[in-house]
């Protein structure tokens, strides 16, 4: 297990590794950190499984936790969370049709989520997945993002030919990367 990893939609849980510690430990605070204690003696394995017969027990938690109105899970609180959400999704469905035009890729699922780190990934499956502040991005960077991810449906990796499919419909896009990696 990495040290972070999405449990669910909205669920992020990281992990610390503890010499000492005698158990598994699952914690979620005040706002929305959800941290696994895992013992040195504990494999990966059983921390996962321990982890899936939590799930009810966390989803109920979490869900509790984060629509209290006193919530802190993010700034601005659940509702703004919502709407952003909502409003980022129609931003890329619709920024997706517009580029899948010149490429005519089978997405298979859009997730909208709240990853702390990043701003999109593709899975191997086919899924496009992107952050909830997306609509947050001056447009063309957000335009960016989306592209890079339609790209990946094409080539799974940042070879050559990756980067010759995304220069077909956006020439200027090393330039908007450079922009977004360095703010
Ligand atoms: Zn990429």
């Amino acid at each position: 297990m990495p040290s972070s990893i999405q449990f669910t939609e909205d669920i992020e849980v990281r992990e610390r590794r503890v010499r000492r510690a005698r158990h598994l430990r699952l914690s979620i605070d005040g706002s929305g950190r959800v941290l696994l204690t895992r013992p040195f003696w504990v494999s990966k394995k059983a921390a996962l499984s321990f982890l899936e017969e939590k799930r009810t027990w966390l989803e109920d938690r979490w869900r509790e936790l984060s629509t209290r109105p006193e919530s802190n899970f993010r700034r601005g609180g659940r509702a703004e969370y919502l709407r952003d959400k909502e409003a980022t999704r129609a931003l890329v469905v619709d920024r997706l049709k517009y580029f899948n035009q010149f490429y005519n890729y089978k997405i298979s699922r859009i997730a909208i989520r709240d990853q702390r780190t990043r701003w999109g990934s593709c899975s191997k499956s086919g899924g496009l997945n992107f952050n909830y502040r997306l609509l947050h991005l001056p447009p063309e960077l957000a335009d960016y993002v989306i592209l890079h991810e339609l790209c990946h449906l094409g080539e799974l990796n940042h070879s050559y030919a990756f980067w010759a499919l995304m220069q077909k419909v956006m020439p200027d896009y090393l330039q908007r990367r450079r922009t977004l990696r360095h703010g």
